[in-house]
């Protein structure tokens, strides 16, 4: 076992005969192939743990999926006409059925837009715009990064960050 700092924090290395992980306080992740298995853990913020593994990996483009089991969530709900986000935060027990979103770069920083539906124990989905969500047992994410960045640019007219190819 083997341990290096980064300027995100300690990360520890683990090698076993599976390969090598990566360990850090409330979240852990292996590559393979190209893409990243993240382990999410209890009480972690999910969105800030994904765009703090973007960052360290360097990663400018890709695509992410994931589930999981939350105790919160923040959604965004843009409206088109005022072009402003209307946040609710919404504290309860819920599954994540589905968490799906992109990587790209805005003014060299990590961009991340992240969708999200949940269910609490009425079965019921809810969703949205994610700002952010905190893990209440586990949650499973898969970044699937690709070569190159995608760039993003402020559109007036729309009044959000569109693509910027
Ligand atoms: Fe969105």
């Amino acid at each position: 076992m083997s341990a290096f700092a980064s300027d995100m924090g300690t990360f520890v290395e683990v090698s076993n005969d599976n390969g090598v992980v990566m360990k850090k306080d409330g979240y852990q992740f292996k590559q393979l192939d190209n893409k990243y298995f993240v382990r999410v853990d209890k009480d972690t913020e999910i969105v800030s743990a994904l765009k703090e593994i973007c960052k360290e990996n360097n990663i400018t483009a890709g695509e992410i999926t994931g589930l999981g089991a939350i105790k919160s969530a923040t959604f965004g709900f843009f409206n088109p006409e005022t072009k402003e986000y209307k946040e609710k935060t919404f504290k309860e027990y819920m599954e994540i059925t589905s968490l799906i979103g992109n990587v790209s770069q805005k003014d060299d920083e990590v961009y991340l837009h992240l969708h999200m539906n949940a269910s609490g124990k009425d079965y019921k989905t809810i969703g949205g715009h994610l700002v952010k969500a905190v893990v209440s047992a586990t949650s499973e994410i898969i970044i699937s990064p690709e070569e190159g960045s995608i760039g993003r640019k402020f559109s007036e007219e729309i009044g959000l960050n569109l693509f910027d190819f």
